[in-house]
């Protein structure tokens, strides 16, 4: 876990202070081209780029399981309360989302 102890620190620098216990980790940076908060490491000195929620499941819960995503329970793609956080195996992840990218009537 020592590998991830800055990181931790420098994610929390950057949440804002929830409102209370069961609110949302908003974190502060904003990518614009990613939904979701990408954050630069180095494991092992090597570069590499992560997803600031990712980091924050694993650090609670261990690596992350093979072939699954982590998903926010609570929709908001800049939180990183593992509180709201839940592993899901791709297909499942997929199948949750699939009314934000299929059209009842038909109109895709
Ligand atoms: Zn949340």
């Amino acid at each position: 876990m020592a590998k991830y102890q800055d990181l931790y620190h420098r994610l929390l620098a950057h949440v804002n202070e929830p409102e209370n216990e069961q609110a949302c980790w908003v974190h502060r940076l904003q990518s614009r081209h990613d939904r979701y908060i990408k954050v630069n490491i180095s494991i092992n000195g090597k570069h590499t780029t992560a997803f600031a929620h990712v980091l924050m499941w694993e650090w609670f819960n261990g690596p992350r399981p093979e072939g699954h995503d982590i998903d926010h329970m609570c929709h908001n793609t800049r939180c990183v309360n593992p509180d709201h956080l839940q592993a899901l195996t791709h297909k499942d992840n997929r199948s949750k989302n699939q009314w934000t990218t299929n059209c009842s009537m038909g109109y895709n």
